[in-house]
């Protein structure tokens, strides 16, 4: 039977102060503990964003490199469950599924769980634990700017704060999406004879695209390579409208001319892309704030618009989660963690295995195909 149990709904109360622990409390490092699987809550018997299969699993988004399949047990938002659903196929996406929703508390052994929007796509969420008055918060991968398709982040004071670190280093600053937005259209405007591709990948930074499109005021169809349709049906399926979507093909050359058509990053470097009515390539990354990275990849039009917070966003939600002890992932740690000292905060690189970055396309390889 399903071993995450005693739910109970009512929201979390929050404490001031740089530290939430009463001083008899467990520091978080006692019960919160690194793993080759991943973090493992001890005492609540479960994992968070698990490398491997496992019995128990809360995951907080549906991304490939934070949500596995093959789990026993699945505690998400219900949008990442039938993101995983949809990604993983029936069954795959864990035995048994449990759905979360945010400012409702679970208590799992004694553990009291809680999730937080953590604006990176939809469905994205910080695991909140609390445990004999100590509380630690996973924050998964995280971004601060709104999006449209995603609940927006928010603080939540703790003791240890999980960061990523995808874009921990002073040279990335994202500019506002909606200026990146402005550039493409443009970009259509000034080349009404070409078709605009833009790489982007398939969860998350696709939709996103679409509904800043949309708010821009580009009410014509976008066009979705097959490799993004599924995801953006299910998107709409969950209450995010994106408007009118067709299908490219590049059989309808003719008429994709003018057009804006969104793809995996993989197709836009491929003969798929080359083969449409004079192709602006665009992709649309933080990636792109590194000139060589748009040289290299052949982009003519690079967009910086990250899904992930930038430097500037690590250091205030760094300040906003009141941590005096920030725990980093998968990034550049070292940087951060110098940054984060400088602030009287106590940085601890987790050096967890198993994390890839889908700004890197690692998610478009393995989309599910329509
Ligand atoms: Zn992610």
């Amino acid at each position: 039977m399903f071993s995450f149990a005693g739910q109970y709904g009512g929201a979390s109360t929050r404490r001031e102060g740089a530290q939430i622990r009463p001083v008899t409390a467990p520091h978080p490092e006692t019960w919160l503990k690194v793993t080759p699987s991943g973090l493992f809550c001890e005492p609540g018997g479960f994992f968070i964003d698990p490398t491997r299969a496992v019995d128990r699993a809360v995951i907080s988004h549906g991304h490939s490199d934070h949500a596995r399949p093959g789990h026993a047990h699945v505690l998400a938002t219900a949008e990442t469950l039938a993101i995983m659903t949809a990604r993983m196929g029936e069954g795959r996406a864990g035995v048994a599924q449990q759905a979360l929703g945010f400012g409702e508390t679970l208590v799992v052994n004694g553990v009291r769980v809680w999730l937080r929007p953590a604006g990176h796509v939809l469905g994205s969420a910080q695991i909140c634990m609390e445990w004999q008055g100590s509380r630690a918060v996973v924050s998964g991968d995280y971004k601060r700017r709104p999006d449209p398709t995603a609940a927006g982040f928010e603080p939540e004071p703790c003791d240890v704060f999980v960061t990523e670190a995808t874009f921990a280093l002073p040279v990335f600053r994202h500019p506002p999406a909606e200026a990146e937005i402005a550039r493409l259209l443009r970009s259509v405007a000034l080349f009404p004879e070409r078709t605009h591709v833009v790489g982007c990948y398939s969860l998350g930074k696709c939709q996103r695209l679409v509904a800043l499109l949309r708010q821009a005021g580009w009410d014509r169809p976008i066009h979705l390579h097959g490799a993004h349709v599924a995801l953006c049906r299910l998107y709409e399926s969950l209450g995010v409208p994106l408007g009118m979507l067709r299908t490219a093909t590049v059989a309808k050359k003719e008429e994709l001319k003018g057009a804006i058509v969104l793809a995996p990053p993989s197709a836009v470097a491929d003969r798929w892309a080359r083969r449409l009515a004079e192709p602006v390539v665009a992709v649309a990354s933080g990636w792109m704030r590194v000139r060589q990275r748009a040289r290299q990849g052949g982009v003519e039009l690079p967009l910086v618009i990250s899904d992930h917070a930038d430097w500037d966003e690590l250091l205030a939600t760094a300040e906003d989660v009141q941590a005096p002890e920030i725990w980093v992932t998968h990034g550049r740690e070292d940087a951060l963690i110098h940054a984060l000292s400088l602030r009287g905060i106590r940085g601890r690189a987790l050096h967890l295995v198993g994390r890839g970055d889908e700004e890197e396309d690692t998610d478009a390889a393995e989309a599910p195909a329509a």
